[in-house]
Parts: C-alpha cells; sequence; structure tokens
C-alpha cells in the first residue's frame, strides 16, 4: 500500500525468493511491482534482502555451499560460515519487519476507521521471507532440465490472473517436482519427445 498514491498491489507468492532473485537489480524490480520508499537507503536495503532471501533458500535446499556464497551487499565481507550468513538474514528481515506492527483495528461497514497501513515491496517481501523461514519447509530445486529453480509451493501458473497482478493459487508443497505447471509441462515433453526418438532409433 502506497500512502502518497493510495494505490496497492499484492504481490505473488514467493515473490521474495523468485522475481526478487531474478530482478537484475532494484530498478527492473520497481518497474514490474511497485516501489520502495525512495528515501531510506532502498538500493542498499534491496541488496541486502536479497543475500537473505538466497541465503535462506540455499540453505533451504541443504547448499551450504552456495548459502556461503551469496553475493552480500558492497563493502560487507562474504560469509565464512552458515552461523554468519543466518544471523545477516536474521538483522536484515528484522529492520524490514520494524515496519510491521500487531494491532487491534476499529471497522465499520465501509471498512477500517484508521489510515492505510503503509508498508513498500521490500518490506512485504522481507515479511514473505520470515513466513517462509516460520513455516520450516525445505525448499526443493525444479525438475525441469532448463529450469533449477528453488522453490517451496509451486505455482499453478505464472500467469497474471487478474489486473492487480495477483497469481492463481499455489498450494502445493509435497509431493510437486516443478516450480509452475508450466516447467512440468515442459520435461513431460520433453521426455515425450526423447522416447518418441530412441523408439524411431531402435526401428530404425
Ligand atoms: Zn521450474
Amino acid at each position: 500500500m502506497d500512502a502518497d498514491t493510495g494505490t496497492s498491489a499484492h504481490l505473488p507468492e514467493e515473490f521474495v525468493i523468485r522475481e526478487l532473485l531474478d530482478a537484475s537489480d532494484l530498478d527492473a524490480l520497481e518497474r514490474e511491482h511497485g516501489a520502495a520508499w525512495a528515501d531510506s537507503g532502498a538500493v542498499l536495503r534491496f541488496r541486502h534482502l536479497r543475500t537473505a532471501a538466497r541465503y535462506w533458500l540455499a540453505a533451504a535446499l541443504g547448499d551450504e555451499r552456495a548459502a556461503l556464497s551469496a553475493p552480500i551487499a558492497d563493502g560487507w565481507e562474504a560469509f565464512t560460515s552458515v552461523e554468519w550468513g543466518a544471523v545477516h538474514m536474521r538483522d536484515a528481515v528484522n529492520s524490514e519487519l520494524k515496519a510491521f506492527s500487531m494491532r487491534l483495528v476499529e471497522v465499520d461497514g465501509h471498512g477500517a476507521l484508521e489510515p492505510q497501513f503503509s508498508v513498500d515491496l521490500l518490506q512485504v517481501a522481507a515479511l514473505q521471507l520470515a513466513l517462509l523461514a516460520a513455516d520450516g519447509l525445505n525448499a526443493r530445486r525444479c525438475a525441469n532440465e532448463t529450469c533449477g529453480r528453488g522453490f517451496v509451493r509451486q505455482r499453478s501458473t505464472r500467469r497474471k490472473t487478474t489486473n492487480r497482478g495477483e497469481y492463481a493459487g499455489t498450494a502445493h508443497a509435497v509431493g510437486v517436482r516443478y516450480c509452475s505447471a508450466e516447467c512440468g509441462k515442459a520435461q513431460q515433453a520433453r521426455e515425450h519427445r526423447r522416447r518418441k526418438r530412441v523408439e524411431k532409433g531402435d526401428s530404425a
């Protein structure tokens, strides 16, 4: 929710370990998903949060080496231990979570009787990372050969389903091999083509 413009947007699930990690820089992320606060060191916040997300995903994949090589923000030394990575993640996420406070709000027929709660893109992404970590689920790598993305729950589709940028349901965390339904279809088609080629080779 942007207090100045009164606009709000929904972030796709696992945004913090997908779009945020895919974005080349903060500008690219903001063009697609809305702005971070302009006046609060957003680039540095972005770098720290991205390092935290890379660290968490690598750790949740059981990939200690990748967790240690999460490139940290300029001017920071590389992690030399998994514990250091975990401490960095804790501090980076907690710093963003200060934007959130639990409280009761009066509501009437028209909605909340208080000004809208206002948080930015990076703060919401940090909340996602905190909730992912709190879920205690393992991550896995997408079994689509050309993807290999780390994920927790499969996205049933990457297509935006509403003009507010919501994505269709992402329910499955257990027994899934692909990060998205599209990746499942792509890999199955690839394996089908391979079997066909083998069959042709046999009969030739
Ligand atoms: Zn995939």
